[in-house]
């Protein structure tokens, strides 16, 4: 398994509206700041949040879930991210909504089990040898075949490395004198050079080596062992998904035919329970050789009560697993039937998986919250709003929701610099407001026309 290939791949678009959320915002004893890491008002929930953060910190939740109960907009993905960054940096973070399960082409529990991978992370650490150092000399060792680009004759091209332990002339492959040409690099530039078992793996200006080349360790000819070298541990953080689907990807050869034939195959690869089983395997022995690290992460399904009987007891067996992401759900139901049956429960959720929740209430936003909330979104979106307009989209939010209000800024933004502005002011708000329905209002507006719709 090739860990260095692995980029991760988080559903990163989804959240691009609680960019602004940083943590839960409480002090040390667990209450509340007012306006905190992004967060504003919605104190006692964030603080029972809070609560759920120190369970989990003491595996208390193990088997259990959360659920976050309220109207549209009132901040439940908010807080379900905010729990995940209380728990670390780098602690995953997969919001699903619980409609993504019906597929045509995929099974139900196939979505949520992918989802679940996508929830628990591994740190993996690795000791790199990287070497560092000025170079003193870039020469291809029979310069005459140089002539765009090197010719089979050469062996090996020469590199004057000057170090901290004094200056030191290495015999390297000619693939790297290429690709330190196309860096541009030159004699006098500060140059890294990473190397597993005195192998070169990549070369680069900076030693988070942002070019990397990607060169197969046995073309080169040994770096000289422990003279020239620091050492350097790599931290890198994967999600199972991550290492799933890299492992899924056809593993083709470099030449022209196996790159063609990979682009025409379909994008969407096959993980099966066969290959989820082998990374597990593997997952588990580097965790054994102290190389890896489980992180696991916060699987947030919002509107649960779109799944069925199937994925809550899919949900129930998930969550007794011992490689099981904290698991939050959302919805804005009250008593609802089961999808799918004629039993009528709570939220929709059938009662043994109830059992198991902790459920925390959010309420819906006052004026001067939905200003404030607003008015950090202006911010971090990089609109200029002046207050008289902020007010106006906090009243827009009172009627409507607050996601319409939020949802109103990118247009009336555009209907400003249309105007010749850059700021935002309550005429821009208010053309928007005209040409963007909010769903209350549709509803209203069908409801008053609907003869004239198809029933
Ligand atoms: P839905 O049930 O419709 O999914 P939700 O309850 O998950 O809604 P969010 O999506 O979390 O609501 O909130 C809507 C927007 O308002 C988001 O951009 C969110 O980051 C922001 N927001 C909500 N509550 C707060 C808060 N208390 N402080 C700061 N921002 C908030």
């Amino acid at each position: 398994m090739k860990i260095e290939e692995v980029q991760s791949a988080t559903k990163k678009q989804r959240i691009a509206t609680h960019t602004h959320i940083k943590g839960l915002g409480l002090e040390a004893n667990g209450r509340a700041i007012p306006m905190s890491a992004g967060f504003v008002g919605q104190a006692e929930a964030r603080e029972a949040t809070g609560l759920v953060v120190d369970m989990i910190r003491q595996k208390k939740m193990a088997g259990r879930a959360l659920l976050l109960a309220g109207p549209p907009g009132t901040g439940k993905t908010a807080l379900a991210l905010g729990i995940s960054q209380e728990l670390g940096s780098k602690v995953p973070f997969c919001p699903m909504v619980g409609s993504e399960v019906y597929s045509s082409e995929v099974k139900k529990t196939e979505v949520l089990m992918e989802n679940f991978r996508r929830a628990i992370g591994l740190r993996i650490k690795e000791n790199k040898e990287v070497y560092e150092g000025e170079v003193t000399e870039l020469s291809p060792e029979e310069t005459e075949s140089i002539t765009g680009g090197y010719g089979k004759s050469i062996s090996h091209v020469i590199i004057g490395l000057k170090t901290v332990k004094g200056t030191k002339q290495l015999k390297l492959d000619p693939t790297i004198y290429d690709a330190l040409i196309k860096e541009k690099v030159a004699v006098g530039d500060v140059i890294y050079i990473e190397a597993n078992s005195g192998a070169v793996k990549r070369v680069g200006r900076s030693d988070a080596f942002a070019t990397e080349f990607d060169l197969e360790a046995e073309e080169y000819v040994p770096l000289p062992k422990g003279e020239v070298h620091k050492k350097k541990e790599i931290v890198q953080d994967v999600t199972l998904h991550d290492l799933d689907a890299a492992n899924a990807r056809p593993q083709g050869g470099q030449d022209i035919l196996s790159l063609m034939g990979q682009m025409m195959k379909p994008r969407k690869t096959e993980i099966t329970d066969k290959l989820r089983q082998e990374i597990n395997k593997v997952v588990n022995r580097y965790i054994d050789e102290g190389v890896a690290e489980l992180v696991p992460g916060v699987l947030f399904i919002d509107e649960v009560h779109m799944l069925d009987m199937e994925c809550f007891s899919y949900l129930n067996r998930a969550l007794e697993s011992s490689l099981s992401p904290i698991v939050i759900f959302a919805t804005n139901r009250g008593i609802c039937n089961v999808r799918g049956t004629e039993i009528s429960s709570p939220h929709g959720i059938p009662v043994d998986l109830l059992d198991r929740l902790v459920i925390i209430r959010t309420e819906t936003y006052g004026p001067a919250d939905m200003i404030q909330i607003l008015a950090i979104r202006a911010q971090v979106e990089e609109l200029v709003i002046d207050e008289e307009s902020l007010a106006y989209l906090g009243e827009i939010g009172q009627l409507a929701s607050l996601r319409h209000a939020m949802q109103l800024m990118a247009p009336a933004s555009i209907v400003a610099r249309m105007n010749g502005r850059d700021n935002i002011c309550k005429a821009d708000i208010e053309e928007a407001n005209v040409m963007y329905l909010d769903a209350k209002s549709s509803a209203r507006l069908l409801q008053e026309q609907q003869e004239r719709y198809i029933s």
